[in-house]
């Protein structure tokens, strides 16, 4: 039987995955009909990706599944006419890219790099950076992408404290949960990421009492999701030498707007939401491999929990 597969995002997404989706489908054993456009009772399948037309879910009577093409999940997992399962996505590029982008930035910030590329100015500024061993980093969120990024800056030596909502255990990661573990988690935080889903309970994680927590001069790098952060709390620390720099490549409006104080604080560095893409030709081999569980009746992978919102 032939499997009626939607793919539901913007036309351009569709011109990245047409050719590595249907390769998938085909490698995966599958006999499928991939389209962009199908009468709603006859899809199967939901492969989504944000500001999709697709927005009621009611007409797909035959629907099984959605898969998300993104990791993050706010744009559709309170969408109460959805009423199957949700997925998202996990994949080797993304979270490969993500540890890539992070480390890249955390390193930055501990050997102090900016100096020097600020700095050619003739003064000969010999200031030598810690060791790794000797930088504290906190890693808010250890799912698929703060577990990886956690346990690369634990490889380059770094310090390394996790957090996450329920109990975790990271190799050499001292980890912490819970509302209770939050202001251990930032006291010591030199370097603070930001890798926690858009959700109620995490939205404004960052506000000027956690702010505060942390240690004076540290740095903020938030490659999560805009909302994780008070952006007017934000500034206020930046502005009293609180925090010393944030590095952010999300935020509440996307793009950001051109008037947002951000672009010009001499102590932000923006970047435009490019911290990890997800990569069509992994992303579609996992999105392929959940239809063929399906329909082979075993259980989807990276199953939202709508309740949670992640
Ligand atoms: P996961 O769902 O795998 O992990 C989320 C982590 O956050 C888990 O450790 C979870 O805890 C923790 N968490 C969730 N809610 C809370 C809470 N209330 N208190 C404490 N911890 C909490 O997500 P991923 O790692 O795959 O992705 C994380 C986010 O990264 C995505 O949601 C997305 O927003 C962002 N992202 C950004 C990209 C970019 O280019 N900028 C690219 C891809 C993703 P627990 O382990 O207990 O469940």
């Amino acid at each position: 039987m032939t499997i009626n597969i939607l793919f539901a995002a913007k036309a351009e997404r569709w011109t990245t995955y047409q050719a590595p989706l249907t390769e998938a489908l085909k490698a995966a054993g599958l006999e499928f009909d991939l389209r962009t456009d199908f009468p709603p009772a006859e899809v199967e399948y939901i492969v989504y990706a944000p500001n999709s037309d697709v927005q009621d879910f009611t007409p797909y009577t035959r629907l099984k599944a959605v898969l998300n093409l993104w990791a993050g999940v706010e744009d559709v997992v309170g969408n109460a006419t959805l009423t199957v399962p949700l997925t998202r996505m996990v994949d080797h590029g993304l979270t490969q890219g993500m540890v890539e982008w992070v480390t890249g930035h955390t390193l930055r910030y501990h050997l102090g790099i900016d100096a020097h590329i600020n700095g050619q100015d003739g003064v000969w500024r010999k200031d030598i950076p810690p060791l790794a061993q000797d930088r504290k980093v906190t890693v808010l969120g250890l799912g698929a992408l703060g577990a990886a990024v956690s346990q690369a800056l634990v490889g380059l030596g770094f310090d390394v404290t996790g957090w996450s909502r329920s109990a975790k255990t990271e190799e050499g990661v001292n980890c912490l949960h819970g509302p209770a573990g939050l202001t251990a988690a930032l006291e010591t935080a030199e370097i603070l990421i930001l890798l926690l889903p858009d959700t109620q309970a995490t939205e404004n994680t960052l506000r000027a009492e956690t702010l505060e927590i942390m240690p004076k001069g540290a740095c903020i790098i938030n490659p999560g999701r805009g909302p994780l952060i008070n952006d007017h709390d934000l500034l206020e620390a930046l502005n009293s030498g609180q925090i010393a720099h944030a590095t952010l490549d999300v935020f509440r409006v996307e793009p950001l707007p051109i008037e947002d104080p951000y672009w010009a604080h001499p102590n932000v560095t923006v970047t435009p939401h490019i911290a990890s893409e997800t990569r069509p030709t992994t992303a579609s081999q996992n999105v392929a491999d959940n239809i063929q569980r399906s329909e082979t009746g075993q259980p989807l992978l990276h199953v939202v929990d709508r309740a949670l919102g992640y």
